[in-house]
Protein backbone atom coordinates (compact mmCIF):
# COMPACT_ATOMS: atom_id res chain seq x y z
CA UNK A 1 0.00 0.00 0.00
CA UNK A 2 1.07 3.22 -1.04
CA UNK A 3 1.27 5.58 1.82
CA UNK A 4 2.03 9.79 1.23
CA UNK A 5 2.54 12.44 3.99
CA UNK A 6 0.24 15.05 2.90
CA UNK A 7 2.59 18.44 2.82
CA UNK A 8 6.22 17.85 4.06
CA UNK A 9 9.01 19.80 5.96
CA UNK A 10 6.60 20.35 9.29
CA UNK A 11 7.04 17.11 10.95
CA UNK A 12 5.89 17.20 14.52
CA UNK A 13 3.50 20.26 13.72
CA UNK A 14 0.11 20.19 12.59
CA UNK A 15 -0.32 20.74 9.08
CA UNK A 16 -4.03 21.73 9.57
CA UNK A 17 -5.27 22.82 12.44
CA UNK A 18 -9.51 22.93 13.54
CA UNK A 19 -11.11 24.62 16.20
CA UNK A 20 -15.14 24.09 16.03
CA UNK A 21 -17.34 26.34 17.54
CA UNK A 22 -21.35 25.32 18.03
CA UNK A 23 -23.19 28.32 16.84
CA UNK A 24 -26.94 27.95 18.51
CA UNK A 25 -29.84 29.19 16.27
CA UNK A 26 -33.66 29.10 16.51
CA UNK A 27 -34.58 25.74 15.44
CA UNK A 28 -30.54 24.13 14.41
CA UNK A 29 -27.13 24.30 15.94
CA UNK A 30 -24.43 24.83 13.20
CA UNK A 31 -21.03 24.24 13.47
CA UNK A 32 -18.65 27.41 12.76
CA UNK A 33 -15.09 25.70 11.49
CA UNK A 34 -11.89 27.77 11.73
CA UNK A 35 -9.15 26.17 9.86
CA UNK A 36 -5.41 27.27 9.91
CA UNK A 37 -2.49 25.65 7.41
CA UNK A 38 0.77 26.47 5.91
CA UNK A 39 -0.59 26.96 2.24
CA UNK A 40 1.88 25.37 -0.19
CA UNK A 41 4.86 26.57 -1.65
CA UNK A 42 3.36 27.86 -5.10
CA UNK A 43 1.26 30.30 -3.52
CA UNK A 44 -2.06 28.39 -4.20
CA UNK A 45 -3.56 25.44 -2.23
CA UNK A 46 -6.70 23.41 -2.79
CA UNK A 47 -9.43 23.70 0.25
CA UNK A 48 -12.57 21.32 -0.51
CA UNK A 49 -15.69 21.50 1.89
CA UNK A 50 -16.81 18.60 3.39
CA UNK A 51 -18.06 15.57 1.40
CA UNK A 52 -20.02 13.01 2.89
CA UNK A 53 -19.45 9.43 2.74
CA UNK A 54 -22.51 8.44 4.30
CA UNK A 55 -25.35 9.11 1.97
CA UNK A 56 -25.31 12.92 2.27
CA UNK A 57 -24.88 14.07 -1.71
CA UNK A 58 -23.13 17.37 -2.31
CA UNK A 59 -23.28 18.18 1.91
CA UNK A 60 -21.10 21.50 0.97
CA UNK A 61 -24.58 22.76 -0.03
CA UNK A 62 -25.10 23.30 3.60
CA UNK A 63 -22.04 24.86 4.17
CA UNK A 64 -22.01 29.02 4.30
CA UNK A 65 -19.83 31.77 5.24
CA UNK A 66 -16.67 30.48 3.78
CA UNK A 67 -14.27 33.51 4.27
CA UNK A 68 -10.61 33.61 4.42
CA UNK A 69 -7.88 35.48 6.28
CA UNK A 70 -6.55 39.16 5.01
CA UNK A 71 -4.35 38.71 1.76
CA UNK A 72 -5.59 35.05 1.18
CA UNK A 73 -8.09 34.90 -1.94
CA UNK A 74 -10.79 32.66 -2.67
CA UNK A 75 -12.30 31.22 -5.89
CA UNK A 76 -14.50 28.10 -6.40
CA UNK A 77 -12.84 26.00 -8.27
CA UNK A 78 -15.68 23.43 -8.80
CA UNK A 79 -18.94 22.77 -6.91
CA UNK A 80 -17.81 22.48 -2.76
CA UNK A 81 -13.93 22.75 -4.03
CA UNK A 82 -11.85 26.45 -3.37
CA UNK A 83 -8.66 27.69 -4.92
CA UNK A 84 -7.16 29.53 -2.12
CA UNK A 85 -4.25 31.64 -3.06
CA UNK A 86 -1.65 33.53 -0.55
CA UNK A 87 2.12 34.45 -0.43
CA UNK A 88 3.95 30.99 -0.41
CA UNK A 89 4.28 28.89 2.63
CA UNK A 90 2.22 31.74 4.42
CA UNK A 91 -0.04 30.53 7.61
CA UNK A 92 -4.01 30.70 6.14
CA UNK A 93 -7.01 30.97 7.94
CA UNK A 94 -9.77 29.70 5.97
CA UNK A 95 -13.83 29.40 8.34
CA UNK A 96 -16.74 28.03 7.17
CA UNK A 97 -20.18 27.38 8.39
CA UNK A 98 -21.85 23.72 8.83
CA UNK A 99 -25.46 24.68 8.47
CA UNK A 100 -27.18 21.73 7.78
CA UNK A 101 -30.31 20.71 8.01
CA UNK A 102 -31.98 17.31 8.03
CA UNK A 103 -35.29 18.95 7.48
CA UNK A 104 -34.48 19.83 4.32
CA UNK A 105 -32.16 16.67 3.21
CA UNK A 106 -35.01 13.79 4.50
CA UNK A 107 -33.74 10.89 6.06
CA UNK A 108 -30.43 9.49 5.82
CA UNK A 109 -30.15 6.62 8.34
CA UNK A 110 -26.28 7.57 9.12
CA UNK A 111 -26.75 11.04 7.92
CA UNK A 112 -25.67 14.12 10.59
CA UNK A 113 -27.83 14.27 13.71
CA UNK A 114 -28.76 17.93 14.65
CA UNK A 115 -31.03 19.87 15.92
CA UNK A 116 -31.29 23.34 18.39
CA UNK A 117 -30.10 21.35 21.26
CA UNK A 118 -27.40 18.64 19.97
CA UNK A 119 -25.38 17.86 17.17
CA UNK A 120 -23.38 14.83 15.95
CA UNK A 121 -21.28 15.08 12.95
CA UNK A 122 -18.99 11.90 11.42
CA UNK A 123 -15.90 13.73 9.87
CA UNK A 124 -17.34 13.53 6.28
CA UNK A 125 -19.69 15.80 6.95
CA UNK A 126 -17.64 18.66 8.77
CA UNK A 127 -13.85 18.41 7.97
CA UNK A 128 -12.76 20.27 5.39
CA UNK A 129 -9.49 18.67 3.66
CA UNK A 130 -6.54 21.43 2.48
CA UNK A 131 -3.92 20.44 0.16
CA UNK A 132 -4.41 16.96 -1.47
CA UNK A 133 -7.30 16.03 -2.79
CA UNK A 134 -9.32 13.69 -0.54
CA UNK A 135 -8.88 9.86 -0.90
CA UNK A 136 -8.80 6.58 1.22
CA UNK A 137 -6.01 5.44 2.38
CA UNK A 138 -3.46 6.28 0.24
CA UNK A 139 -3.28 10.05 2.38
CA UNK A 140 -2.21 10.41 6.13
CA UNK A 141 -2.87 13.47 7.11
CA UNK A 142 -1.44 15.51 10.30
CA UNK A 143 -4.35 16.95 11.82
CA UNK A 144 -5.11 19.02 15.26
CA UNK A 145 -9.02 19.12 16.46
CA UNK A 146 -9.97 21.92 19.12
CA UNK A 147 -13.00 22.73 20.72
CA UNK A 148 -13.39 26.07 21.15
CA UNK A 149 -16.39 26.36 23.72
CA UNK A 150 -16.58 29.82 24.47
CA UNK A 151 -20.24 31.12 25.82
CA UNK A 152 -21.01 27.37 24.86
CA UNK A 153 -22.17 25.43 28.35
CA UNK A 154 -23.27 22.25 26.25
CA UNK A 155 -21.54 18.82 26.71
CA UNK A 156 -19.67 17.65 23.85
CA UNK A 157 -17.32 14.37 22.80
CA UNK A 158 -15.20 13.59 20.03
CA UNK A 159 -13.28 10.72 18.90
CA UNK A 160 -9.98 12.69 18.48
CA UNK A 161 -9.51 12.77 22.31
CA UNK A 162 -10.96 13.38 26.02
CA UNK A 163 -11.48 16.90 26.80
CA UNK A 164 -11.54 20.23 24.83
CA UNK A 165 -8.44 19.45 22.91
CA UNK A 166 -6.29 20.50 20.92
CA UNK A 167 -5.81 16.94 20.17
CA UNK A 168 -3.10 16.01 17.90
CA UNK A 169 -3.98 12.96 15.55
CA UNK A 170 -2.14 11.59 12.21
CA UNK A 171 -4.63 9.66 10.17
CA UNK A 172 -5.75 8.54 7.03
CA UNK A 173 -8.71 10.19 5.24
CA UNK A 174 -10.56 7.08 5.76
CA UNK A 175 -9.96 7.21 9.35
CA UNK A 176 -11.16 11.00 9.26
CA UNK A 177 -13.77 10.39 7.89
CA UNK A 178 -15.05 7.78 10.28
CA UNK A 179 -14.55 10.53 13.22
CA UNK A 180 -17.15 12.24 15.33
CA UNK A 181 -17.45 15.47 16.86
CA UNK A 182 -20.96 15.69 19.13
CA UNK A 183 -22.27 17.84 21.20
CA UNK A 184 -25.02 19.60 23.15
CA UNK A 185 -27.56 17.98 24.93
CA UNK A 186 -25.25 14.28 25.37
CA UNK A 187 -24.78 12.97 28.79
CA UNK A 188 -21.70 11.90 29.17
CA UNK A 189 -19.74 9.73 31.59
CA UNK A 190 -16.14 8.78 31.93
CA UNK A 191 -14.74 5.32 33.37
CA UNK A 192 -11.32 3.44 33.28
CA UNK A 193 -10.73 0.68 31.33
CA UNK A 194 -6.89 -0.73 32.54
CA UNK A 195 -6.13 3.00 33.50
CA UNK A 196 -7.29 4.51 30.39
CA UNK A 197 -10.46 6.64 29.64
CA UNK A 198 -13.90 5.39 27.97
CA UNK A 199 -16.14 8.10 27.15
CA UNK A 200 -19.64 7.39 26.36
CA UNK A 201 -21.79 10.17 25.67
CA UNK A 202 -25.43 9.85 25.29
CA UNK A 203 -28.10 11.96 23.42
CA UNK A 204 -31.85 10.87 23.33
CA UNK A 205 -35.12 9.86 25.13
CA UNK A 206 -33.90 6.20 25.71
CA UNK A 207 -36.51 3.51 27.68
CA UNK A 208 -33.49 2.38 29.33
CA UNK A 209 -32.04 4.73 32.08
CA UNK A 210 -28.28 6.38 31.10
CA UNK A 211 -26.53 4.57 34.69
CA UNK A 212 -27.52 1.04 32.64
CA UNK A 213 -26.29 2.71 29.23
CA UNK A 214 -22.78 4.33 30.83
CA UNK A 215 -22.49 1.19 32.91
CA UNK A 216 -22.97 -1.42 29.52
CA UNK A 217 -21.22 0.54 27.44
CA UNK A 218 -17.87 0.05 30.13
CA UNK A 219 -18.65 -3.90 30.66
CA UNK A 220 -18.62 -4.59 27.09
CA UNK A 221 -15.92 -1.85 25.98
CA UNK A 222 -13.70 -3.03 29.08
CA UNK A 223 -15.03 -7.09 28.49
CA UNK A 224 -14.47 -7.18 25.10
CA UNK A 225 -10.71 -6.04 25.42
CA UNK A 226 -9.58 -8.63 28.10
CA UNK A 227 -10.97 -11.39 25.79
CA UNK A 228 -9.05 -10.00 22.97
CA UNK A 229 -6.15 -9.05 25.37
CA UNK A 230 -5.83 -5.66 23.51
CA UNK A 231 -5.87 -2.71 25.79
CA UNK A 232 -3.96 -0.33 22.77
CA UNK A 233 -6.35 2.47 22.40
CA UNK A 234 -4.79 5.51 24.67
CA UNK A 235 -8.96 6.45 24.74
CA UNK A 236 -11.87 5.94 23.56
CA UNK A 237 -15.25 7.31 23.44
CA UNK A 238 -18.81 5.64 22.72
CA UNK A 239 -21.53 7.84 21.00
CA UNK A 240 -24.90 6.95 21.72
CA UNK A 241 -27.47 8.66 19.62
CA UNK A 242 -31.27 8.28 19.14
CA UNK A 243 -32.63 7.66 15.83
CA UNK A 244 -36.11 6.08 15.05
CA UNK A 245 -36.06 2.52 13.40
CA UNK A 246 -32.67 1.85 13.34
CA UNK A 247 -30.12 -0.58 15.00
CA UNK A 248 -26.83 0.39 13.64
CA UNK A 249 -23.60 1.87 13.94
CA UNK A 250 -19.63 2.55 13.11
CA UNK A 251 -16.64 1.90 14.55
CA UNK A 252 -14.37 4.69 14.67
CA UNK A 253 -10.54 5.37 15.03
CA UNK A 254 -10.82 5.20 19.00
CA UNK A 255 -14.16 4.33 19.44
CA UNK A 256 -17.26 3.72 17.98
CA UNK A 257 -20.48 5.50 17.31
CA UNK A 258 -24.28 3.86 17.79
CA UNK A 259 -28.19 4.62 16.60
CA UNK A 260 -30.91 3.09 18.23
CA UNK A 261 -34.21 3.72 18.42
CA UNK A 262 -35.55 5.02 21.26
CA UNK A 263 -37.99 2.17 22.41
CA UNK A 264 -35.02 -0.28 21.92
CA UNK A 265 -34.94 -2.48 24.85
CA UNK A 266 -32.24 -3.54 26.83
CA UNK A 267 -31.10 -6.97 24.94
CA UNK A 268 -31.34 -4.89 21.85
CA UNK A 269 -28.90 -1.95 23.39
CA UNK A 270 -26.70 -5.04 24.85
CA UNK A 271 -26.38 -6.61 21.13
CA UNK A 272 -25.55 -3.34 19.35
CA UNK A 273 -23.06 -2.33 21.75
CA UNK A 274 -21.00 -6.00 21.64
CA UNK A 275 -21.43 -6.09 17.28
CA UNK A 276 -20.07 -2.51 17.27
CA UNK A 277 -17.80 -3.00 19.87
CA UNK A 278 -16.27 -6.14 17.41
CA UNK A 279 -15.91 -3.63 14.34
CA UNK A 280 -13.38 -2.09 16.09
CA UNK A 281 -11.25 -5.32 15.71
CA UNK A 282 -13.03 -6.17 12.49
CA UNK A 283 -12.17 -4.74 9.93
CA UNK A 284 -10.99 -1.84 12.04
CA UNK A 285 -7.79 -3.64 12.92
CA UNK A 286 -8.07 -6.86 10.92
CA UNK A 287 -9.05 -5.94 7.29
CA UNK A 288 -9.21 -9.43 5.55
CA UNK A 289 -8.36 -9.34 1.76
CA UNK A 290 -7.81 -11.84 -0.76
CA UNK A 291 -4.69 -11.36 -2.90
CA UNK A 292 -6.02 -12.58 -5.99
CA UNK A 293 -8.77 -10.22 -5.96
CA UNK A 294 -7.16 -6.66 -4.75
CA UNK A 295 -10.41 -4.90 -6.59
CA UNK A 296 -13.08 -6.54 -4.99
CA UNK A 297 -15.75 -4.34 -3.71
CA UNK A 298 -16.39 -4.77 0.19
CA UNK A 299 -18.63 -7.14 -0.38
CA UNK A 300 -16.55 -9.83 -1.29
CA UNK A 301 -15.13 -10.11 2.89
CA UNK A 302 -18.32 -9.33 4.71
CA UNK A 303 -19.40 -12.90 5.38
CA UNK A 304 -16.19 -12.33 7.55
CA UNK A 305 -16.15 -8.15 8.54
CA UNK A 306 -19.87 -9.29 9.42
CA UNK A 307 -20.66 -12.65 10.38
CA UNK A 308 -17.89 -13.49 12.14
CA UNK A 309 -18.43 -9.92 14.11
CA UNK A 310 -22.31 -10.97 14.62
CA UNK A 311 -20.85 -14.65 15.89
CA UNK A 312 -18.02 -13.03 18.20
CA UNK A 313 -20.79 -10.46 19.53
CA UNK A 314 -22.79 -13.15 20.18
CA UNK A 315 -19.85 -14.79 22.24
CA UNK A 316 -18.68 -12.36 23.87
CA UNK A 317 -21.94 -11.38 25.35
CA UNK A 318 -22.53 -14.67 26.77
CA UNK A 319 -18.98 -15.26 27.73
CA UNK A 320 -19.53 -11.83 30.24
CA UNK A 321 -22.87 -13.48 31.29
CA UNK A 322 -24.26 -10.48 29.48
CA UNK A 323 -26.96 -12.30 27.74
CA UNK A 324 -27.63 -16.22 28.63
CA UNK A 325 -26.85 -18.86 26.46
CA UNK A 326 -30.04 -19.96 25.27
CA UNK A 327 -30.76 -15.68 23.08
CA UNK A 328 -27.44 -17.30 21.73
CA UNK A 329 -28.87 -20.57 20.66
CA UNK A 330 -32.45 -18.38 19.53
CA UNK A 331 -30.35 -15.81 17.35
CA UNK A 332 -28.70 -18.79 15.93
CA UNK A 333 -31.98 -20.69 14.88
CA UNK A 334 -33.21 -17.71 13.57
CA UNK A 335 -30.58 -17.55 11.68
CA UNK A 336 -30.99 -21.04 10.47
CA UNK A 337 -34.81 -19.72 9.47
CA UNK A 338 -33.68 -16.89 7.39
CA UNK A 339 -31.25 -18.71 5.57
CA UNK A 340 -33.52 -21.33 4.54
CA UNK A 341 -36.07 -18.74 3.11
CA UNK A 342 -33.02 -16.90 1.85
CA UNK A 343 -33.65 -16.84 -2.34
CA UNK A 344 -30.02 -16.14 -2.58
CA UNK A 345 -28.69 -19.01 -0.36
CA UNK A 346 -26.40 -20.62 -2.72
CA UNK A 347 -25.08 -17.66 -5.07
CA UNK A 348 -21.56 -17.89 -5.23
CA UNK A 349 -19.32 -14.89 -3.69
CA UNK A 350 -18.34 -14.40 -7.27
CA UNK A 351 -21.93 -13.96 -8.46
CA UNK A 352 -22.55 -11.40 -5.22
CA UNK A 353 -19.52 -9.60 -6.46
CA UNK A 354 -21.22 -9.70 -10.52
CA UNK A 355 -24.55 -8.21 -8.34
CA UNK A 356 -22.35 -5.53 -6.72
CA UNK A 357 -20.31 -4.14 -9.84
CA UNK A 358 -23.64 -4.48 -11.72
CA UNK A 359 -25.31 -1.72 -9.14
CA UNK A 360 -28.02 -4.92 -8.40
CA UNK A 361 -26.89 -5.39 -4.92
CA UNK A 362 -29.31 -5.45 -2.00
CA UNK A 363 -30.71 -6.03 1.41
CA UNK A 364 -31.31 -8.92 0.86
CA UNK A 365 -28.05 -9.54 -0.74
CA UNK A 366 -26.76 -7.66 2.31
CA UNK A 367 -27.98 -9.93 4.99
CA UNK A 368 -26.84 -13.24 2.80
CA UNK A 369 -23.17 -12.06 4.32
CA UNK A 370 -24.55 -11.81 8.20
CA UNK A 371 -26.14 -14.83 8.44
CA UNK A 372 -23.96 -17.35 5.95
CA UNK A 373 -20.97 -15.52 7.95
CA UNK A 374 -22.44 -16.15 11.43
CA UNK A 375 -22.95 -19.61 10.75
CA UNK A 376 -19.45 -21.07 9.36
CA UNK A 377 -18.32 -18.59 12.26
CA UNK A 378 -20.51 -21.30 14.70
CA UNK A 379 -19.01 -24.06 13.09
CA UNK A 380 -15.34 -23.64 13.21
CA UNK A 381 -15.62 -22.55 16.65
CA UNK A 382 -17.49 -25.86 17.20
CA UNK A 383 -14.50 -27.81 15.18
CA UNK A 384 -11.99 -25.75 17.19
CA UNK A 385 -13.61 -26.98 20.59
CA UNK A 386 -13.72 -30.16 19.60
CA UNK A 387 -10.03 -30.68 18.28
CA UNK A 388 -9.05 -28.88 22.03
CA UNK A 389 -11.55 -30.96 23.93
CA UNK A 390 -12.88 -27.59 24.73
CA UNK A 391 -9.36 -25.45 25.46
CA UNK A 392 -9.92 -23.16 22.89
CA UNK A 393 -12.83 -21.29 21.06
CA UNK A 394 -12.97 -19.03 17.77
CA UNK A 395 -11.14 -16.27 20.32
CA UNK A 396 -7.96 -17.73 19.76
CA UNK A 397 -7.24 -18.10 16.18
CA UNK A 398 -8.84 -14.21 16.23
CA UNK A 399 -5.91 -13.48 18.67
CA UNK A 400 -3.62 -14.80 16.48
CA UNK A 401 -5.63 -12.97 13.25
CA UNK A 402 -5.63 -9.84 15.35
CA UNK A 403 -1.29 -10.25 16.04
CA UNK A 404 -1.03 -10.98 12.61
CA UNK A 405 -2.99 -8.18 11.40
CA UNK A 406 -1.12 -5.68 13.31
CA UNK A 407 2.39 -6.10 12.47
CA UNK A 408 0.63 -5.97 8.88
CA UNK A 409 -0.81 -2.39 8.72
CA UNK A 410 -4.12 -3.56 10.33
CA UNK A 411 -4.80 -6.35 6.94
CA UNK A 412 -4.85 -9.89 6.42
CA UNK A 413 -4.67 -11.73 3.40
CA UNK A 414 -7.50 -14.56 3.25
CA UNK A 415 -4.81 -16.97 2.93
CA UNK A 416 -3.12 -15.86 6.39
CA UNK A 417 -6.36 -16.59 7.78
CA UNK A 418 -6.73 -20.12 7.14
CA UNK A 419 -3.35 -20.98 7.59
CA UNK A 420 -4.29 -19.91 11.26
CA UNK A 421 -7.34 -21.21 11.62
CA UNK A 422 -6.16 -24.13 10.24
CA UNK A 423 -3.40 -24.25 13.15
CA UNK A 424 -6.56 -25.04 15.52
CA UNK A 425 -7.98 -27.96 13.33
CA UNK A 426 -10.17 -26.18 10.63
CA UNK A 427 -10.12 -26.28 7.00
CA UNK A 428 -10.51 -22.73 6.50
CA UNK A 429 -9.80 -23.11 3.14
CA UNK A 430 -11.83 -26.02 2.13
CA UNK A 431 -14.91 -24.08 3.73
CA UNK A 432 -14.37 -21.03 2.25
CA UNK A 433 -13.99 -22.31 -1.71
CA UNK A 434 -17.57 -25.30 -1.16
CA UNK A 435 -19.81 -22.82 0.64
CA UNK A 436 -18.53 -19.44 -0.05
CA UNK A 437 -16.93 -19.19 -3.77
CA UNK A 438 -19.20 -22.67 -4.49
CA UNK A 439 -22.20 -21.61 -2.87
CA UNK A 440 -23.04 -24.87 -1.45
CA UNK A 441 -26.03 -24.43 1.69
CA UNK A 442 -23.92 -24.27 5.03
CA UNK A 443 -24.94 -27.05 7.13
CA UNK A 444 -24.90 -26.20 11.17
CA UNK A 445 -22.10 -28.17 13.02
CA UNK A 446 -24.40 -31.41 15.19
CA UNK A 447 -22.67 -30.60 18.49
CA UNK A 448 -22.25 -26.74 17.80
CA UNK A 449 -24.21 -26.16 21.34
CA UNK A 450 -23.84 -29.47 22.37
CA UNK A 451 -24.24 -31.27 25.30
CA UNK A 452 -27.10 -28.88 26.46
CA UNK A 453 -28.72 -28.40 22.59
CA UNK A 454 -29.21 -30.69 19.86
CA UNK A 455 -29.59 -30.04 16.22
CA UNK A 456 -32.99 -31.12 15.06
CA UNK A 457 -35.60 -30.10 12.28
CA UNK A 458 -38.52 -27.98 12.74
CA UNK A 459 -41.62 -28.16 10.04
CA UNK A 460 -42.08 -24.55 8.77
CA UNK A 461 -44.26 -23.47 5.54
CA UNK A 462 -42.40 -22.14 2.23
CA UNK A 463 -42.58 -18.86 1.37
CA UNK A 464 -44.55 -19.38 -2.10
CA UNK A 465 -46.84 -16.01 -3.01
CA UNK A 466 -47.37 -17.13 -6.33
CA UNK A 467 -44.75 -15.06 -8.33
CA UNK A 468 -41.21 -15.30 -8.99
CA UNK A 469 -39.61 -13.67 -5.95
CA UNK A 470 -35.90 -13.10 -6.83
CA UNK A 471 -37.51 -10.73 -9.86
CA UNK A 472 -39.74 -9.06 -7.44
CA UNK A 473 -36.88 -8.03 -5.01
CA UNK A 474 -34.99 -7.16 -8.22
CA UNK A 475 -37.13 -5.02 -9.98
CA UNK A 476 -40.37 -4.12 -8.04
CA UNK A 477 -42.53 -6.18 -10.88
CA UNK A 478 -44.69 -9.08 -10.56
CA UNK A 479 -43.47 -11.82 -13.26
CA UNK A 480 -44.62 -15.83 -13.70
CA UNK A 481 -47.51 -15.35 -11.68
CA UNK A 482 -48.53 -18.57 -11.03
CA UNK A 483 -52.23 -19.39 -12.86
CA UNK A 484 -54.73 -19.61 -10.65
CA UNK A 485 -52.40 -19.09 -7.46
CA UNK A 486 -53.28 -17.29 -4.13
CA UNK A 487 -51.20 -13.81 -5.49
CA UNK A 488 -53.75 -14.34 -8.69
CA UNK A 489 -56.82 -15.00 -7.28
CA UNK A 490 -56.30 -11.95 -4.94
CA UNK A 491 -56.09 -10.13 -8.41
CA UNK A 492 -52.38 -9.30 -9.04
CA UNK A 493 -51.15 -9.05 -12.36
CA UNK A 494 -48.21 -9.67 -14.52
CA UNK A 495 -45.92 -6.81 -14.35
CA UNK A 496 -47.66 -4.59 -11.30
CA UNK A 497 -45.24 -2.83 -9.45
CA UNK A 498 -45.26 -3.12 -5.24
CA UNK A 499 -44.68 -0.12 -4.18
CA UNK A 500 -44.53 -1.43 -0.18
CA UNK A 501 -44.90 -4.70 1.17
CA UNK A 502 -45.79 -6.16 4.86
CA UNK A 503 -45.56 -9.30 6.75
CA UNK A 504 -43.61 -10.67 3.21
CA UNK A 505 -39.96 -11.06 4.34
CA UNK A 506 -39.06 -14.33 6.10
CA UNK A 507 -35.32 -14.00 4.60
CA UNK A 508 -35.54 -10.65 7.16
CA UNK A 509 -37.27 -12.59 9.67
CA UNK A 510 -40.79 -10.89 9.08
CA UNK A 511 -43.29 -13.20 7.85
CA UNK A 512 -46.27 -14.52 9.90
CA UNK A 513 -47.35 -17.16 8.01
CA UNK A 514 -50.95 -17.37 9.87
CA UNK A 515 -51.38 -14.08 8.31
CA UNK A 516 -51.57 -12.58 5.22
CA UNK A 517 -48.72 -10.81 3.50
CA UNK A 518 -49.41 -7.31 2.27
CA UNK A 519 -48.45 -6.03 -0.86
CA UNK A 520 -48.78 -2.07 -1.70
CA UNK A 521 -49.51 -1.18 -6.05
CA UNK A 522 -49.54 1.98 -7.51
CA UNK A 523 -48.59 5.22 -6.12
CA UNK A 524 -51.34 7.90 -6.97
CA UNK A 525 -54.11 5.03 -6.31
CA UNK A 526 -52.27 2.97 -4.29
CA UNK A 527 -54.15 -0.81 -4.09
CA UNK A 528 -53.69 -3.50 -1.30
CA UNK A 529 -53.20 -6.87 -1.65
CA UNK A 530 -53.46 -9.18 0.87
CA UNK A 531 -53.41 -13.02 0.47
CA UNK A 532 -51.50 -16.31 1.88
CA UNK A 533 -48.20 -17.10 0.88
CA UNK A 534 -47.76 -20.16 2.67
CA UNK A 535 -46.67 -23.20 0.53
CA UNK A 536 -45.89 -26.38 1.09
CA UNK A 537 -43.48 -27.44 4.43
CA UNK A 538 -40.03 -27.83 4.54
CA UNK A 539 -37.08 -29.30 7.19
CA UNK A 540 -35.51 -26.42 8.49
CA UNK A 541 -32.33 -27.40 11.04
CA UNK A 542 -32.53 -25.86 14.84
CA UNK A 543 -30.95 -26.08 17.79
CA UNK A 544 -33.41 -27.54 20.97
CA UNK A 545 -32.62 -28.24 24.59
CA UNK A 546 -31.89 -31.46 25.49
CA UNK A 547 -33.40 -31.62 28.89
CA UNK A 548 -35.65 -27.78 28.89
CA UNK A 549 -35.18 -28.07 32.42
CA UNK A 550 -31.56 -27.57 32.52
CA UNK A 551 -30.96 -25.14 29.63
CA UNK A 552 -29.75 -21.57 30.40
ZN1 LIG B 1 -21.82 -4.66 11.54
Amino acid sequence: MMVAVFGGGHSGTAQVRYSIRPLPTDSLLHLRIATTFTGEADGVTRFALPDDRFGVASLHRWVRDVEAGPNVRLAAREPGVYEVSHEPRAEVQVVYTVAYDPNEAGFKPFGPSVDAHHFHFFGAQWMARVGAEKGAHEVVRSIEVEFDDTDWDGAWASSYGVGPGPHRIQASDYDLDYSVVAGGAYRTATAQCQGRPVLTAVHGDFAIADETVFALTDSVVCGQRSVFSDFDHPFFTVFITERDDLEAGAPLLHGFTAFLDPGASEEELRWLLAHEMIHTWLPRSARVFEAEHPDAPESRTRWFHEGFTEYLARLTLVKQGLLPRSWMVEQTNEDLRRLAYQPYRTLTLDELDAATQASRYNGVHHRLHYVRGALLALNWDARIRRASEGEHSLVDPIRALLREARANDGAIEIAALSRLFESFGVDAAADIERYLEGGVLLPPELDAFAPDYALRSEELPRFEPGFDVVHWIESGAIVDLKPGGTAERAGLREGMRIRRRGNAAPWHGRWDPSQPIILIVGEDEPRRFEFSATGPSMQVPVFVAVDESSSD
